[in-house]
C-alpha cells in the first residue's frame, strides 16, 4: 500500500484537493505533456465523497476528451492514492468556472516549449550545439531571427533599420531604438540581430540584457557591497568592453534613479566609441515620463522606428508560418478565424494557436472551426455589445450611477470610473470616437481620445488599475463572448 497521507483521522473522509494533487502528480508523469498542459492540469476539484470525486472544467470539449480519452489513467491514479478500488470520478462543465492553469496556459512561450519538446527533433550535430551555446552565453534567444519575422507595412520600418544595424553594427543607426505595443515583435527583432551579427562576426562581445536584469544585477552589487566603488567600476567596465549593446524593455526603467546614472554612463562611452546600442521600449522615450532629460535625449539621438499592430493579411501569415513551424495542421476558415479575433498583439496570435494545437494532439484530428470557436471562447456574441452595457457594468463595477460617468463631475473616483469605460468602449466595440463622445455626454472626440491614451498608459504602471480593468473584462467577456 502506497502511504499517501491522505486520510484522516477516522480514515473515511479524504481531502478532495489533496488527493487531487496527488493524481495531478502521478498524470503529470505518465501522460504525454501537451494532454496534460491542455486538458488534465487546468481542471478544478469540487468535491470526493462516497468514492466520488467531482472534477470541474468551463469546456464541454473537455470533459468529453477527458472521458473518451484519460478515463483510464485517471481512474488508475485516483484508485490508487483514494485507495479505494472502485472509486469513479465525474467531470461536470461549468463555464463560469476559471483555472489558475487556464491563465497561464496563455502565456504561449511556455505552453510551445513543451509541445515542441515532445515532438521527435533531428539532433544537431556539435558544431550546432556549440553555437547554440555560444549565442546563448551572450543572452540571446535562438529562435528569433530575421527568417522567420514577417515584414509588412506595419513593422518595415523597423524591420528595415534592424536589418541595417545587423550587417553594420554602430555604423548606421546609433541607438536603434525601437518601440511598439506588447506583443509586436521587438524582442524578436532585437534578438534577430544579435544573432545575425553573432554569426557574421563571431569575435564582438555582445550582450542582451532586458531592463529589468541589468537593474537587478547592478542594484545588487550596490546593495550587498554597499557601493563600494571597486565594484562599481567593474560593473561598469563589464559594460564598457561590450561592442554591441542590446537592451529589451527600458520602459521599465522610469523613476530608476541609480540605474539610470549607470545606464547614462555605460551609454556615453559606448556610444562614443561607435559601439553599437539597441533599445526597446513599449512607448517611444518621450512618454517615458521618468525618464531623465539626458537619457531621454541620448535614446533619441539615433533612429525611432514604431512597430504597429500587424494588418489582417499579416497576421494570417504570421499564423501560416507559425503553424507550419510547429507543424500544426489548420484550415484556411480556423486561420481566418483567429487572424479576426486577435489583432494587438501576435503573442495571442500565437497564445490561440497553441491552444489550438493542445487539442490537435489530444483529439489527433483536424481542429473544426466549431471546435476553435469554443478553444478560444469565440463561440457565440450572445448579445450585441453596446457603450451603454459599458458603462451599466463599469458604474456597477465602481459603485456609481451610469449618469456620473456620463456626467461632468471631476471627483477622481467619478473621473477614473468614466476613463475606464470610455477606455473598454474603445477596446471592446467598433464605434468610432465621436460616437463614443455621443454616448459620454457629448464630449469631443478629441476629449474621448485623451481619455483612451491616458488610461491605456496608466494602467502601464498603475498595477491597481489595471487590475481593474482586467476584472472588467472579464466579466464583460462572460457575458458576451464566452459559450
Ligand atoms: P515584444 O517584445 O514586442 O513584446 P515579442 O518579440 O516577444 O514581442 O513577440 C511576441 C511573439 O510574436 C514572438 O513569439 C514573436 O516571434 C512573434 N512575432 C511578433 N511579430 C512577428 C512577426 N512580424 N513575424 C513573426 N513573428 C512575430
Ligand atoms: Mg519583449
Amino acid at each position: 500500500m502506497v502511504s499517501t497521507g491522505l486520510d484522516t483521522q477516522d480514515n473515511r473522509e479524504i481531502n478532495a484537493d489533496l488527493l487531487w494533487s496527488y493524481i495531478l502528480k502521478d498524470l503529470e508523469n505518465c501522460m504525454p505533456t501537451p494532454s496534460y498542459e491542455m486538458a488534465i492540469k487546468p481542471l478544478g476539484v469540487r468535491s470526493f465523497s462516497e468514492g466520488n470525486l467531482t472534477l470541474i472544467t468551463n469546456k464541454a470539449i473537455w470533459s468529453k476528451a477527458i472521458k473518451e480519452k484519460f478515463s483510464g489513467e485517471i481512474l488508475r491514479a485516483l484508485r490508487k492514492y483514494s485507495r479505494n478500488p472502485e472509486a469513479i470520478f465525474t467531470v461536470i462543465v461549468d463555464k463560469y468556472y476559471t483555472s489558475k492553469y487556464i491563465v497561464e496556459l496563455e502565456k504561449p512561450e511556455d505552453y510551445s516549449n513543451k509541445v515542441k519538446a515532445t515532438q521527435t527533433q533531428l539532433p544537431l550535430n556539435e558544431i550546432q550545439i556549440d553555437a547554440l551555446k555560444f549565442m546563448s552565453s551572450y543572452g540571446i534567444n535562438v529562435k528569433y531571427n530575421f527568417e522567420n519575422f514577417v515584414v509588412s507595412q506595419s513593422n518595415k520600418l523597423a524591420y528595415g533599420a534592424a536589418k541595417g544595424v545587423a550587417n553594420e553594427p554602430g555604423k548606421l543607426y546609433n541607438p536603434l531604438f525601437l518601440w511598439g505595443g506588447a506583443g509586436l515583435g521587438k524582442t524578436h527583432l532585437v534578438n534577430a540581430i544579435g544573432k545575425h551579427i553573432l554569426i557574421k562576426h563571431p569575435d564582438l562581445k555582445l550582450k542582451y540584457i532586458t531592463i529589468n536584469d541589468f537593474t537587478n544585477e547592478f542594484t545588487k552589487i550596490m546593495y550587498q557591497y554597499k557601493g563600494n566603488p571597486h565594484l562599481k567600476n567593474e560593473f561598469i567596465n563589464k559594460y564598457r568592453n561590450i561592442d554591441v549593446l542590446l537592451i529589451d524593455d527600458v520602459q521599465f526603467l522610469e523613476g530608476r534613479d541609480g540605474t539610470q546614472n549607470e545606464i547614462f554612463t555605460i551609454f556615453d562611452f559606448l556610444h562614443r566609441n561607435g559601439k553599437q546600442i539597441v533599445i526597446t521600449s513599449d512607448r517611444p522615450p518621450k512618454d517615458i515620463p521618468t525618464l531623465t532629460d539626458r537619457l531621454r535625449s541620448r535614446f533619441e539621438w539615433g533612429m525611432l522606428a514604431e512597430i504597429k499592430p500587424p494588418e489582417f493579411e499579416t497576421r494570417k501569415e504570421i499564423l501560416k508560418l507559425k503553424a507550419k513551424q510547429n507543424e500544426i495542421n489548420l484550415s484556411q476558415e480556423v486561420i481566418d478565424l483567429i487572424a479576426k479575433a486577435f489583432t494587438q498583439n501576435v503573442r495571442e496570435l500565437e497564445g490561440a494557436l497553441n491552444r489550438l494545437a493542445g487539442y490537435i494532439s489530444i483529439e489527433e484530428k483536424p481542429v473544426s472551426l466549431e471546435a476553435a470557436k469554443e478553444i478560444l471562447n469565440l463561440n457565440t456574441i450572445a448579445k450585441k455589445l453596446t457603450i451603454e452595457e459599458i458603462i451599466k457594468f463599469t458604474a456597477e463595477y465602481y459603485k456609481l450611477e451610469p449618469s456620473e460617468l456620463k456626467g461632468d463631475s471631476r471627483a477622481k473616483e467619478i473621473v477614473t470610473a468614466r476613463y475606464v469605460a470610455i477606455y473598454l468602449s474603445r477596446e471592446l466595440t467598433k464605434a468610432s470616437l465621436p460616437q463614443i463622445g455621443t454616448i459620454f455626454g457629448n464630449r469631443k472626440h478629441a476629449t474621448i481620445l485623451y481619455a483612451y491614451e491616458k488610461t491605456k498608459e496608466q494602467k502601464e504602471y498603475d498595477q491597481n488599475l489595471r487590475i481593474e480593468i482586467q476584472t472588467l473584462r472579464q466579466k464583460i467577456a462572460r457575458e458576451y463572448f464566452c459559450t
